[in-house]
């Protein structure tokens, strides 16, 4: 069996973490746990969702070369890829499914790695789907809602981008599709 390194990307709404959840939930799969600078939230622990590291030792891996990507996203944090991480998963013949965004897909493939980049879509109208989904979560209304599809706009543009492109109009339906890919 041979691991695919993968990066699943998609706009606010569009169901990227449940989807994510998903394929993580089977054997076959792992996360690529990035570090970085950012302070934890909630019940984040560290070696789950991230190394959280000062930015002292982040910058010693730099010099390091312990990082197959890196960057600065916002509020001046950083966040980067572990070399050791992705190649001990791929080593155990797994996919390894990673959590950057376009920049660093690109950052990834310049290193190298072998990767397949999938994009999720709303089902069309995206417009109306973006808007019903966010306004479920009942905390996004008004102006933050409009700021969070004005962001998914920008963010589906990134979509010709990927590799391929799946529809998230069932969550069943896309893992599938998104396993498709991998085996072909
Ligand atoms: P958050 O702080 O909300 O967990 O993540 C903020 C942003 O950092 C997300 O857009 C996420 O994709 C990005 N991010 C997380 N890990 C990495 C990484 O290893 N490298 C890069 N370039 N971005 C990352």
């Amino acid at each position: 069996m041979s691991g695919r390194a993968v990066v699943v990307s998609g706009p606010s709404g569009v169901g990227k973490s449940t989807v994510c959840e998903r394929l993580l939930a089977d054997d076959d799969f792992e996360l690529s746990v990035s570090a970085t600078t950012r302070p934890k939230r909630g019940n984040e622990q560290d070696g789950v969702e991230y190394h959280f590291l000062s930015r002292e030792a982040f910058d010693r891996k730099i010099a390091d070369g312990a990082f197959l990507e890196w960057a600065e996203v916002y509020g001046g944090n950083r966040y980067g890829t572990l070399r050791a991480e992705v190649e001990g998963i791929l080593a155990q013949g797994k996919h390894v499914l990673l959590n950057v965004d376009v920049q660093g897909a690109e950052q990834l493939r310049e290193r190298g790695l072998a990767l397949t980049t999938i994009f999720l879509l709303p089902p069309e109208p995206w417009e109306e789907t973006l808007r019903a989904r966010l306004g479920r979560r009942g905390d996004t209304t008004g102006e933050v809602l409009e700021r969070r599809l004005q962001r998914a706009r920008e963010e589906l543009a990134e979509a010709e981008f990927y590799d391929h492109r799946v529809v998230n109009d069932d969550l069943e339906r896309a893992v599938a599709a998104i396993r498709a890919i991998l085996e072909g």
